[in-house]
């Protein structure tokens, strides 16, 4: 008998989700006469761009004729892929090297795959609240965690602990699942923080298409210095609907080289790239050209207008917490809203609540965290009409 990586054993929350369908289904079933709205998945509604599909549609002709056909590609993606996304950086006043961006399947896999590249002895901060990725994949090689709490009194944007050190600091700004978006002078600080513990960063900026406040910052390398200690992810499903699609990318700058403990300088870009080409093979020819499209100007604007869809719908939940006195967070560069729970319910308690008083759907923040006990996700991507009529709901049940 082979010996298991009993690791997973240590996981939790593998519940979250099907539990959440389990107590749907059975509602359902015992109220067929009532329609069900859901404002609970984190998954996009509205379908891909026209200028996605016609390069969608133009890449399958050409696998289709012998001059154009493509067989194994980069493994660090096409160039006509990267280069495209470091202009898009370029746009948004951020310089990033073509070179140092590794075009992927999506950001779950990189950012659940980047614990290949360090040793299980680290001092790992992962705030709580979080993306359960961050966890489990530490969780299934055997890391510590080290949480860092995000709660209402820091806004859900802990800042670093100068007293304390840490080798690994995982940030996702906007936070999913709090909204919460850092400003530049915080970053600033986590930036400096990490330099002087020569700390990495990793960096989730997979809702960085939300931002619209031209000053907050959309990538970590917005910030100075942060080439020296950060990674960024950074994924097309939110940006472009590409949830369905697949596609993200990560960058590894060639400034991030550290010593190992014979002395031999490692960089983490050259071990990226050794760790990619060994377990991946690349991302699909025409996905990756339906993703240089996504980041062509014409692109980029048919693509906000399915954001600015988004942002509308979380504009009418946040304006409804406002108008009910419910204190909550994100809304606003963030298709997130997290509110907290009327009159002292808990989570799983709020659930329930919704579901069989106005047959909403949503998260139950305990699924993130402890911090997320009292709190609760509810997600814009739904249809304008449906978030709409969940609110009249809202109303009619907490004024
Ligand atoms: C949705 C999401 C991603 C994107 O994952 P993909 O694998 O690219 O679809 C990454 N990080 C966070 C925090 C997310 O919510």
């Amino acid at each position: 008998m082979p010996k298991l990586n009993e690791n997973f054993l240590k996981l939790q929350n593998n519940y979250l989700f099907a539990e959440i369908a389990h107590r749907t289904a059975a509602y359902t079933e015992a109220n067929p006469d009532k329609p069900l709205i859901r404002l609970g998945i984190g998954d996009v509604t509205l379908p891909l761009s026209d200028i996605v599909l016609q390069a969608l549609h133009q890449s399958v002709d050409e696998m289709g004729n012998s001059g154009s056909f493509k067989g194994y590609g980069p493994e660090q993606g096409y160039e006509k892929t990267r280069t495209a996304i470091s202009d898009y950086y370029k746009r948004n006043g951020v310089s990033v090297d073509a070179d140092d961006i590794f075009i992927s399947d999506g950001a779950k896999s990189d950012t659940g795959n980047i614990t290949d590249l360090f040793g299980h002895d680290n001092i790992i901060l992962i705030p709580d609240p979080v993306y359960p990725v961050y966890v489990d994949s530490n969780t299934m090689c055997g890391n510590q965690i080290t949480y860092i709490s995000a709660t209402a009194e820091n806004d859900f944007l802990p800042m670093p602990d100068h007293n304390q050190h840490v080798d690994l600091i995982y940030i996702c700004s906007p936070n999913n699942p709090t909204g919460a978006c850092y400003n530049k002078k915080q970053l600033q600080e986590w930036v400096d923080y990490a330099i002087a513990n020569e700390a990495v960063i990793l960096f989730d900026s997979a809702y960085e298409a939300f931002i619209s406040d031209p000053e907050l910052p959309r990538s970590i390398y917005a910030i100075e210095g942060a080439k020296k200690c950060a990674i960024e992810f950074c994924s097309l499903s939110k940006t472009a609907g590409f949830t369905g699609t697949r596609c993200g990318y990560t960058i590894v700058p060639k400034e991030l080289v550290f010593r190992a403990s014979n002395g031999e300088e490692m960089s983490l870009h050259a071990m990226w790239n050794r760790r990619q080409s060994t377990k991946y093979n690349g991302t699909a020819y025409i996905i990756q050209n339906a993703a240089a499209a996504v980041f062509s100007e014409e692109g980029m604007a048919q693509c906000r207008k399915n954001i600015q869809y988004y942002q509308r719908n979380a504009q009418i939940i946040a304006n409804t917490m406002t108008e009910l006195g419910i204190r909550f967070y994100g809304g606003l560069h963030s298709p997130y809203i997290w509110f907290e729970c009327p009159n002292g319910m808990d989570a799983w308690t709020c659930f329930d609540y919704l579901l069989n008083q106005i047959q909403v759907v949503g998260t139950p923040g305990a699924g993130f965290g402890e911090n997320g006990k009292n709190f609760f996700r509810l997600t814009s991507f739904g249809n304008y009409e449906n978030t709409v009529e969940a609110m009249n709901r809202f109303r009619k049940l907490f004024c």
